[in-house]
């Protein structure tokens, strides 16, 4: 491998759709359901019929977090009935026990999603990470094309180029994911393209630069 596969200053890294036959930005995956590249696709939820992705990933959190807190406030009340107050027994075992099941359900997924946070991944992302991980031990490393500055292809291992997102902090890995920490963070708001930070990890610019050295 030669040549420079990012500019000195800024690093963005794109590879190729082999379905829309053309270039996309790094962490774009392309969605079978709606047949279009989509930056941060993360899941095709089956409960609200749309694609979690970068834009609305935050409502996403806010929604699991606010059925959680609701399954919440409804186990409470029914435990209360049941063991204070005695009433309505078979309604509050009823309300108890799809609470909890759905509790279990929601506090799993917030802990999944808290952990891709922390790690800057997307679902997507952590799935592919762990077949590669499974598949590098089978049949060696997988290559990826990356369009280079001066146009040409250049290939580098999927692996690096789709697993090293954490940036420096956790509170950066939460900007990439939720956007700005400020006010709107907590306000059922869309994520905006226009802060959306393109620029690859410092993890990764330092592991190409030691990639070029090396040849
Ligand atoms: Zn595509």
């Amino acid at each position: 491998m030669s040549g420079n596969k990012f500019d000195d200053t800024t690093y963005y890294c794109y590879e190729y759709c082999q379905t829309c036959q053309s270039y996309k930005l790094n962490r774009t995956h392309h969605s079978k359901k709606l047949n279009c590249c989509i930056y941060k696709f993360d899941h095709f939820c089956q409960w609200l019929g749309i694609v979690i992705n970068y834009g609305n990933y935050k409502l996403f959190l806010q929604y699991i977090i606010l059925n959680l807190i609701n399954c919440l406030i409804v186990f409470v009340v029914s435990l209360y009935r049941l063991v204070m107050l005695r009433q309505w027994i078979g309604l509050s075992v009823m309300y108890l026990a799809l609470s909890a099941l759905f509790l279990l359900a929601l506090i799993s997924l917030v802990a999944v999603h808290w952990k891709l946070i922390y790690t800057n991944q997307t679902t997507v992302e952590f799935l592919n990470y762990r077949w590669l991980k499974k598949h590098d031990k089978q049949n060696g490393i997988i290559y990826s094309p990356i369009l280079q500055n001066n146009g040409n292809l250049e290939y580098i291992s999927i692996k690096d180029c789709n697993i090293v997102y954490t940036r420096d902090n956790f509170i950066s890995n939460i900007r990439d994911a939720l956007g700005p920490i400020n006010i709107f963070l907590l306000l059922p708001t869309l994520n905006s393209f226009q802060t959306l930070n393109l620029e690859v990890s410092n993890k990764l610019k330092e592991q190409y630069k030691n990639v070029y050295k090396a040849n």
